[in-house]
């Protein structure tokens, strides 16, 4: 839709100003960068998630990655850190990754909210919408090619719907603010719980592969 009304409205004369307006601004200055925005963050208490927090945790990884991984939000692990996926799941989406090649590094991997909700409840609409500014600064700034959400919860919190999983994997979705595709995969976590599902992980995988194949410069 966005190519459409970008190649063709102007060329019929419609002012399309309104909507460029809708795209990822940074409110930051340019030459701030992630380190800065990190910084941002780290004082951050827009929502009431940094009562409770040890570490804000920004995200890590290539700030030219083609692949951003966003999961749902940090637990205690990353919290007492303040890195993301260190724990048992972490372990897992990184031989994930390398099953297809990919090292850990070379991607970008942070969550809906910096700051850890307490005792690991879902991050509620009104923090996500508190964090999605820094989010949104992130992606701006790393320009990725694709958004993978991890698990049930980013997935429909960031896509705005309310479906089972398997509703929502193995298809690309595009939200109006970002002009890249975002998939959604099984949350490594879930994948520990019920291990007889890492098969589809694999599907998962692949399809990733193809997204980065069909979407390439
Ligand atoms: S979760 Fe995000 S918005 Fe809330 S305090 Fe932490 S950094 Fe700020």
């Amino acid at each position: 839709m966005r190519n459409i009304i970008e190649k063709y409205f102007p060329e019929m004369g419609i002012d399309i100003s309104w909507y460029s307006k809708k795209k990822i601004t940074p409110n930051i200055p340019e030459k701030d960068n992630l380190d800065n925005l990190d910084i941002l963050v780290k004082k951050c208490k827009k929502c009431n998630l940094y009562k409770t927090r040890n570490n804000t945790v920004f995200g890590e990884g290539s700030h030219n990655s083609d692949i951003m991984i966003i999961g749902e939000a940090p637990g205690k692990e990353e919290d007492d850190s303040g890195k993301p996926f260190i724990g048992r799941a972490g372990k897992l989406l990184t031989e994930f990754l390398k099953s297809i090649s990919l090292d850990r590094r070379s991607v970008f991997i942070t969550n809906t909210v910096k700051c850890r909700p307490p005792e690991n409840r879902n991050p509620e609409m009104t923090e996500i919408k508190s964090c999605s500014d820094y989010l949104d600064q992130q992606i701006a700034f790393i320009k990725p090619r694709v958004l993978v959400l991890l698990g049930k919860i980013a997935a429909n919190r960031m896509l705005g719907e309310d479906k089972p999983i398997s509703e929502l994997r193995l298809k690309k979705f595009f939200v109006e603010k970002y002009d890249i595709p975002l998939i959604v995969f099984y949350h490594p976590a879930y994948i520990l719980r019920s291990p007889l599902q890492k098969k589809k992980v694999w599907d998962d995988l692949q399809y990733l592969k193809t997204i980065i194949g069909s979407h390439g410069s």
